[in-house]
C-alpha cells in the first residue's frame, strides 16, 4: 500500500518531468472530467500533501490524485506506448515526457483555490515542510482511549502513515497496536520516530525500517506474519479488522505490550 514516502517519490518524478513546461496532452478517464483537456497550461507544481498528490498549473487548476491501495504512475519519453492501459485513469504529456497514471483512487480536477476540500482536513504532513511533532501529538490525545495504532492511520491527526509503518514503529517503541492513545508512553518520540522512517525511504524505490535492504530483511514485522520476531523469535502475528484493509496489522505479542 503506498505511502506517504512513496506520494513523495512519485510527485518529485511527476515535477521533474512536468513543471515548467507546457502540456500538450491531457486525458482523464473518468466520466466527471471526460471531456476536460489541460492542453496548454504549464505545469508549475507536482507536489505531495500526506499521501495525496497534487498537480497545479498556471490556469489555477490543481488535479488531485489518490494512489489509495493499487494506484501508480510511470513517466516516459513522450511517444512510448502505454502498457496495461485499461488501467489508465489520467494521462498527462508534454512534448518531452508523458506521465500515466494508473489504477488511482481518486482522480480530479479542481479549482487551486478550492484544495482546502481535499487536503484541508489533514494533520501535519510527515514529509512536509509544515510538520509538527508536537501537534500530531496534540491531536492523536484528543482522543485518549483510541486505539494507537488506529489513531496513527487517521490523516486528520498525521498525514502520510499508512500500515507499513504503523506497524513498524509501534514495534520499534515496544506498543501494542490496541493501547489506548493516551496509555502510549511518549507519543511525540513515536510521531518523531515515523517521521524519520519516512524520510529515510522518500527518496528511494522500496520501504526499509531495518537498514537491511536484502530481500525479506526490509521490515521488523510488516508482511511477516509467523515469522519469528527479529528481537526475541516469538512468531509474528497479523491482525485482519473486519472492516477495512486500512485495520491489518503485524506485531510481536511478546515485544510489543
Ligand atoms: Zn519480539
Amino acid at each position: 500500500m503506498p505511502e506517504g514516502d512513496v506520494v513523495w517519490y512519485t510527485a518529485r518524478q511527476l515535477h521533474e518531468a512536468l513543471a515548467g513546461r507546457v502540456l500538450t496532452r491531457s486525458d482523464f478517464r473518468v466520466p466527471r472530467y471526460a471531456t476536460a483537456s489541460l492542453a496548454g497550461q504549464v505545469v508549475t507544481e507536482a507536489a505531495a500533501r500526506g499521501k495525496h498528490l497534487l498537480i497545479r498549473t498556471n490556469g489555477g487548476l490543481t488535479v488531485h490524485t489518490h494512489l489509495k491501495m493499487d494506484g501508480f504512475w510511470r513517466v516516459r519519453p513522450a511517444g512510448t506506448p502505454l502498457g496495461e492501459a485499461h488501467k489508465v485513469r489520467l494521462i498527462l504529456a508534454n512534448d518531452k515526457w508523458q506521465a500515466a497514471g494508473y489504477l488511482l483512487g481518486i482522480t480530479e480536477l479542481l479549482p487551486a483555490s478550492a484544495e482546502h476540500r481535499v487536503t484541508g482536513h489533514l494533520g501535519p504532513d510527515l514529509l512536509g515542510p509544515d510538520w509538527d511533532p508536537d501537534e500530531a501529538a496534540r491531536r492523536i490525545l484528543a482522543q485518549p482511549g483510541r486505539p494507537i495504532g488506529e489513531a496513527l492511520l487517521d490523516q486528520r491527526n498525521l498525514a502520510g502513515i499508512g500500515n507499513l509503518y504503523k506497524a513498524e514503529v509501534l514495534f520499534l517503541r515496544g506498543v501494542s497496536p490496541w493501547r489506548p492513545a493516551d496509555e502510549a508512553g511518549d507519543l511525540r518520540a513515536l510521531v518523531t520516530l515515523a517521521h524519520r522512517l519516512l524520510d529515510a525511504n522518500k527518496a528511494r524505490i522500496g520501504q526499509v525500517t531495518t537498514g537491511m535492504t536484502g530481500r525479506g530483511m526490509e521490515t521488523w514485522v510488516y508482511g511477516r506474519r509467523g515469522a519469528p520476531c527479529r528481537r526475541c523469535g516469538t512468531p509474528i502475528r497479523k491482525h485482519t479488522g473486519t472492516a477495512a484493509e486500512d485495520r491489518i496489522t503485524f506485531w510481536c505479542p511478546n515485544c510489543q505490550r
